[in-house]
Parts: structure tokens; sequence; C-alpha cells
């Protein structure tokens, strides 16, 4: 199945010992990060269709700790499979309940920073752009970003346990009582991808058609090793787009003539790109998002 996750996607950067590593190639390429982020400054520049691919690196400036650096405190007795599995659920739903709403309350407590903030100047510079996210919390729509294809779903959501339609926003994260569906009482969960999980089929399926569709394919903050979401960078280079991948380290990631990479922090590097591509260009005319 094309949607299956070999891991739990929400874990995906925050436990590497789950990660199924790519060959790294030596590190051959001439290009410097300078002339990287020029070449892929003409690229989106010459775009009509971006496709942006967003993992924990995006968040992390923002103090949004990955899944196994937030394993601490009185969390710090627990492993992942004890927290983010159906299995865990069903045994111990109010342990996992209040992990997601520690998790809900850094969230909350955290602001978008300035990679989120350039994907949405990037996205209004572009005849069309879709966001694809494997974070599970709300910085890109919080920042301005629309329609973002959430592959992970959301820790600021719960969904219903019994598989039936119904989802709810968490207005409040100290919500001590798991709530019930109101379509068919049962319990809601946390509305994340867990250990073993499937991919929503609609948004995997979306974010499929982004990147085999785009002309520039733009990966932030995620080394790209986590299936299936790791593919779309790839799929998007085999049907002829460029592909910028913007990362703290190339680690894992694959190289190739239509292949940019940028490495460096995401706050610092994607600010400079937008800037580099669109110097002069003002946003389309439907409107600017809000801060
Ligand atoms: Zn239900």
């Amino acid at each position: 199945m094309a949607a299956r996750a070999v891991t739990s996607p929400e874990m995906a950067s925050a436990d590497p010992t789950l990660e199924r590593r790519v060959a790294s190639t030596p590190s051959s390429d001439p290009q410097t990060r300078a002339e990287s982020l020029a070449t892929a400054a003409r690229a989106l520049r010459a775009a009509e269709y971006v496709c942006i691919l967003t993992g924990a690196g995006t968040s992390a400036e923002s103090g949004i700790p990955t899944f196994r650096d937030a394993l601490t405190g009185v969390w710090s007795r627990y492993s992942a499979h004890e927290l983010a599995t159906p299995d865990a659920f069903a045994r111990h739903p109010q342990v996992v309940w209040q992990w997601y709403a520690s998790r809900r309350a850094t969230v909350r407590a955290a602001q978008p920073n300035a990679a989120h903030r350039a994907l949405v100047a990037l996205a209004e510079r572009v005849s069309h752009c879709t966001l694809v996210t494997q974070n599970v919390d709300d910085l890109h729509q919080r920042a301005g970003s629309r329609d973002v294809v959430a592959l992970h779903g959301s820790v600021m959501h719960a969904r219903c346990s019994a598989g039936c339609a119904g989802r709810i926003a968490l207005a409040d994260e100290a919500i001590a009582e798991i709530p019930r569906c109101e379509m068919c009482t049962a319990a809601l969960r946390p509305d994340v991808v867990w250990f073993g999980e499937a991919l929503p089929t609609a948004a995997f399926e979306s974010a499929r058609a982004a990147a085999v569709a785009c002309d520039v394919f733009v990966s932030v903050g995620t080394s790209n090793v986590v299936e299936p979401a790791a593919s779309l960078p790839w799929l998007a280079a085999s049907h002829g787009s460029t592909v910028i991948l913007v990362n703290q380290s190339m680690s894992g990631q694959r190289r190739g003539p239509s292949i940019l990479p940028i490495e460096g922090p995401a706050a610092v590097l994607l600010p400079q790109l937008v800037q580099a591509a669109f110097a002069n260009k003002r946003p389309r005319a439907r409107g600017v998002a809000p801060e």
C-alpha cells in the first residue's frame, strides 16, 4: 500500500533508530551553499508550481521538540510505543491523552518562526503552491499558510477512535476527560498518525500529485528517510522537477543534477532564498495572509 508508514511518521524525526537510513553519497558536489542558493532562487523565480515539504527542522527553531526530545520529566519513563500506538491508547487512554495534552501546551506556547513566514511569502509569489507538512503542530497555519496538507495529522485536533467522521479542534490543552465522539459516542483520540498506521489517504495522494506536477520541490527541515513521505522529493525529481533541500544536515539525502542542497537552519536560509528569488516581486492579488 502506497501510504503505509514504515515507522510512525509522527515520530519520524524523533527516533533515528526507527528511521530507514538511505546510504549517503560522498559530498563531492562542487557547488558552494551560495551557488546552490543562487541557482535555487532562479528556479523558484521561474516556477509556476511549487511543492513544499516540511519536517521537524522547520519547527525546531520555534522550540517545538521532536517526539523523543519531548520525553522528559514525567514522560522520561515512557517509550514511544507506550504513547503513540492504537494499542497504547486502548490500554492506557488517559496516559496517552495527557501526553498529547502536554504537547499541545508546548505548541500553544510556541510562535511561528522566520521559516514559516518565508513559506507564506513564497506561496504568495508563485502561481500555484502546495504546502505539505510532516509536522503535527499548527505553526504553518498560524503563520498564515492556507490549505496545508498535514500528512501526519494534528495534535491540535481529536478524531473518533471508532473511525467515523467525528473530529473536533481542541480549544483547551487542559481538557482532562477524554471527549466523546458527537456522532457515535466512541472516545475521541489524538488526530495524529501513530506507529504502524497508514497516512491519511487523501492527504498522501494530494502530496503525491503535487510532487509529480510541480516545477520546483522544496524540502525543508527533514532528512527524507522515513517512508512514504521520504519518496516525495525523489518522485518530483524523477518527473523533472528541481529539488531544493534546506536542512541542517544532508546526511541521508540523495544527490543528483537536479537536486540543490542548501545546508543550514531553515529559519535563516529560507528567508534568504525567498528574498533572492523574489526581491522585487509583489505578492499576488489574492491578498496578504494575516501575521
Ligand atoms: Zn465516532
